[in-house]
This record gives structure tokens, C-alpha cells and sequence, in this order.
């Protein structure tokens, strides 16, 4: 099985010269001495590569929408802030093998011709500052980044940037005030940042991943990346498993593999001791699946089929030992704590969602609070907040009150939490 991300991550990772050994920026060469820039994008466009950030919008699709014709800078900013919790992949590529990404980002760039770019890095990796720093500054001795790349026409600045450890740093518009040295607040869109982003500037954010991805799509083609996959949704994936599982990790493998592939064979299933109760498919703003749930093939369309999301892919499993509603309460206290505060419903709505939920496994929740809970789902769910980060926090809570709501009443009626006797 072909493992393109992976397969040339080391610990330390290659220098420059090493990963031009293994083929790398092949894909800067090909692309700026022999692709029109629009060539990049429409290739891009039509492997149906999607984002894998957690969203999975088509990244051809949406370089496609910056205009190319307007005069002035144009920026690319790889959203390096990982901070979805239970998601590690991102970590993985950043620290094994930075060159795939600084050749990504190259190669993305040339595609929307931008000028300058922004490796914006979650501020706890600081391995991978150390990593990308140093391969950075390799890029430029060799002539893959600074003034007419390879002799070209084509010239491109980059920067590592790091954060300010904020989770609300991870949303594009957010990242974009961050990085303008603003507080991270998101932003109305739209405008989405292709036609307005950095300074007031046509911008595309990618995710580490999906920019990691690129320099094999440029040099194997359409038909190869999807030949990787066993759906419509092309490529290899990161997938991840954490939780009480015998081997927690990550691994890429054909986008689309089960999650009973997953946590059986990848993740040798559970402990000894623990029985599955459910998972969160892709990071923690995301609902639960349960049993019913485990030959769902885990790309962007089966598992929102399965009334989930894909999400980072990264997926945290939830045991029959461990309480849902602490679970859940846990999760939400995360949120809660990582809210900019900007609007009112995600600023008021998730302390009071953690306070109802910590009440209730404590003991001193009432009957009526879990028809509140039902509600705070709809109150800070889609279309009612500014950005997807409430509504992300809802998505484990309504699933936990669908699949486990017997663990709450239990609670409710006993006045303690089953879990802990
Ligand atoms: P989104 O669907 O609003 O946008 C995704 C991307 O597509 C953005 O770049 C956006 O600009 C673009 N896009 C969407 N609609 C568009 C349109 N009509 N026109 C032009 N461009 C458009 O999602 P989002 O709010 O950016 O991100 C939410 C996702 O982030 C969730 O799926 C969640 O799983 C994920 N997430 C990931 C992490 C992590 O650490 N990787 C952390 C938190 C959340």
C-alpha cells in the first residue's frame, strides 16, 4: 500500500539534500519551470482533493475563487494551530518531514501566484518551530524560496509564525487577525479570505495536511490519487485513534477504510477490561458514533451519512468504563475555556452548557436540565453563532444525549454519577 505523506518521515527529519534524494522538490521544478498556474489549480481541482483541516472543502475549488487578475500581494498561510483535541497528525508531518510542506506551500503558492507566506504554528509544538525553522532556511540556501525561484520569474518569501496557544487561532479568519496582531476574533465571511484575507488581501489558508499533500498530486497526477482511495473522496488519509485501545496512534491509509478497520486491526481493539461504547470520529467537535456505526467507511460523505463528520479524522473512543456525561463535560469545559468571547450565544451559552453538565455529574442535576441541555444544542448550534465553534462543542453533547441519555437520567434519579461509586 502506498503511504505518500509518511513514507519519508524520519526522526529527525531529512535535511534538504536528503529529501532531494527521495525526489523532493520535483514538484517546485515541474510546476514553476512547466505549469501555468492555473494548470496547478485545475489539477488540483480535479483530483477532488478536499481539505483536511476538518472541513473537506475542495482545495482546487477554492484557490480557484482568488482573483487572479487583481494587482498587488497575494498571501498562502499553512494553518499549522492543531489544537482540535485527540488530534495529533498534523504534529506528525510537521516534525518527520517539513520539506513536504515548505514544497506544498511553494507549489501552492505558485498556483495563486502569491507573494509572501505563513507557516502559522501552534504555539505547544515546539519540535516542529525548531524542525521548520531550519528547513526553511535550507529552502532559501537552494534557491526554492526568495527572489526568481530556479531562475524564474517566480519569486516567494516565507515565514514561520507561532501562535499564541488559543484554539480560536485554528479558525481561518481568526488566524488572519492573529496573525495581523490583533486579538483572534473571527471574522464575517463573507468576504471569505480568497478575495479579502490577510491585510484586506485575496489569501488562501490550507491546513498542514491537505499542503503536505500537494507536491504528489503535481507529480503522479489525477488518476494515481484516486486510485489511492477506495471512494470518490481521492487520496490517502491520517487517521487516528485514541482512548482505552491497545496501540493508540496514527496512521495513512486509503481515505475510506472502516472504522472497524480502524480500532480492530490498526488500533487492536480495546483493552482488556473495556468494551466499546462509542467514538468521535474526527477530533471532538464531532458527534458520536456507536456500534451500529463500525463498518461506516470513514470519508468525508460516508461518515456524514452516519450522521457525523469526518472531521481531522483523528478519532477518541469512549469505553464502557468511562462516564459520558463527565466525558462530555470535560470536552465542554475546553470549549468553554477556548470561546474568543466575541459573540453571545458561544460566550454565555458554553460556561452555562459545562456549569448544567458538571451539576449533573455531581449529583445535583434536575429532570429539567437535560431538555435545557437539548435546547443549548439548537441555541448554539449552525446559523445561530458567529463561527463553527459552538456548534463544533454541540456536535459530542446532542450525539451523547441521543446514545447515552440513560447514563444522564441514571444520574439524575440516583444523584450520582454510576461511574464513580
Ligand atoms: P468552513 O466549512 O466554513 O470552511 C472550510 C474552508 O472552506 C475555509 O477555508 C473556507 O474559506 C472555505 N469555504 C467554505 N465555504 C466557502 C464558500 N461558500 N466560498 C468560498 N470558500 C468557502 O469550515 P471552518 O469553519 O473553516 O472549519 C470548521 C472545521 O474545522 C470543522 O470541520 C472542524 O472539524 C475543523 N477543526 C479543525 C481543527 C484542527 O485542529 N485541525 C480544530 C478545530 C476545528
Amino acid at each position: 500500500m502506498e503511504r505518500p505523506l509518511t513514507q519519508h518521515i524520519t526522526f529527525p527529519p531529512l535535511g534538504l539534500r536528503q529529501y532531494e534524494a527521495v525526489g523532493g522538490y520535483q514538484a517546485v521544478r515541474k510546476a514553476v519551470r512547466h505549469m501555468e498556474p492555473k494548470d496547478v489549480t485545475a489539477l488540483v481541482k480535479e483530483a477532488n482533493m478536499r481539505g483536511r483541516g476538518g472541513a473537506g472543502f475542495s482545495t482546487g475549488m477554492k484557490w480557484s475563487f482568488v482573483p487572479m487578475d487583481v494587482p498587488g500581494p497575494k498571501y498562502l498561510v499553512a494553518n499549522a494551530d492543531e489544537m482540535e483535541p485527540g488530534t495529533f497528525k498534523d504534529r506528525w508531518l510537521l516534525e518527520g518531514n517539513p520539506h513536504q510542506l515548505i514544497e506544498g506551500m511553494i507549489v501552492s503558492a505558485y498556483a495563486i501566484q502569491a507573494t509572501e507566506s505563513f507557516v502559522f504554528l501552534r504555539w505547544a509544538y515546539k519540535q516542529a518551530a525548531v524542525e521548520i525553522r531550519k528547513a526553511i532556511a535550507e529552502a532559501y540556501d537552494a534557491g526554492y524560496l526568495g527572489k526568481n525561484i530556479l531562475g524564474t520569474d517566480y519569486s516567494l518569501e516565507m515565514h514561520l509564525h507561532t501562535g499564541v496557544g488559543r484554539y480560536m487561532c485554528g479558525e481561518e479568519t481568526a488566524l488572519l487577525n492573529s496573525l495581523e496582531g490583533k486579538r483572534a476574533t473571527p471574522r464575517a465571511k463573507p468576504p471569505f479570505p480568497q478575495v479579502s484575507g490577510l491585510f484586506g488581501r485575496p489569501t488562501i489558508v490550507n491546513n498542514v495536511e491537505t499542503l503536505s499533500y500537494i507536491p504528489h498530486i503535481v507529480n503522479h497526477g489525477v488518476a494515481w490519487f484516486q486510485s489511492l482511495s477506495r471512494t470518490a473522496d481521492g487520496g490517502t488519509k491520517i487517521y487516528g485513534v485514541s482512548g482505552r485501545v491497545n496501540k493508540p496512534g496514527a496512521w495513512e491509509l486509503p481515505m475510506g477504510v472502516t472504522m472497524r478497520e480502524l480500532i480492530e486491526e490498526h488500533a487492536g481493539g480495546m483493552q482488556n477490561g473495556y468494551r466499546f461504547r462509542g467514538v468521535l470520529p474526527g477530533g471532538a467537535s464531532t458527534d458520536f458514533l456507536v456500534e451500529e456505526h463500525m463498518d461506516v467507511q470513514m470519508d468525508f460523505t460516508g461518515v456524514a451519512a452516519a450522521g457525523s463528520r469526518l472531521g481531522t479524522g483523528t478519532m477518541v473512543v469512549l469505553d464502557d468504563r468511562t462516564c459520558p456525561v463527565g466525558f462530555v463535560h470535560n470536552l465542554e469545559h475546553f470549549f468553554s475555556q477556548e470561546s474568543c468571547g466575541f459573540c453571545t450565544p458561544c460566550r454565555e451559552g458554553l460556561p452555562w452548557t459545562e456549569k448544567l453538565l458538571w451539576a449533573i455529574e455531581q449529583g445535583k442535576g434536575r429532570e429539567e436540565d437535560l431538555a435545557l441541555l437539548a435546547s443549548h444544542a439548537t441555541l448554539l448550534g449552525p446559523g445561530n453563532t458567529f463561527c463553527a465553534l459552538a456548534p463544533g462543542a454541540m456536535e459530542p453533547l446532542q450525539s451523547a444525549l441521543k446514545y447515552f441519555k440513560e447514563d444522564f437520567e441514571q444520574h439524575i434519579k440516583h444523584k450520582k454519577c454510576p461511574y464513580h461509586d
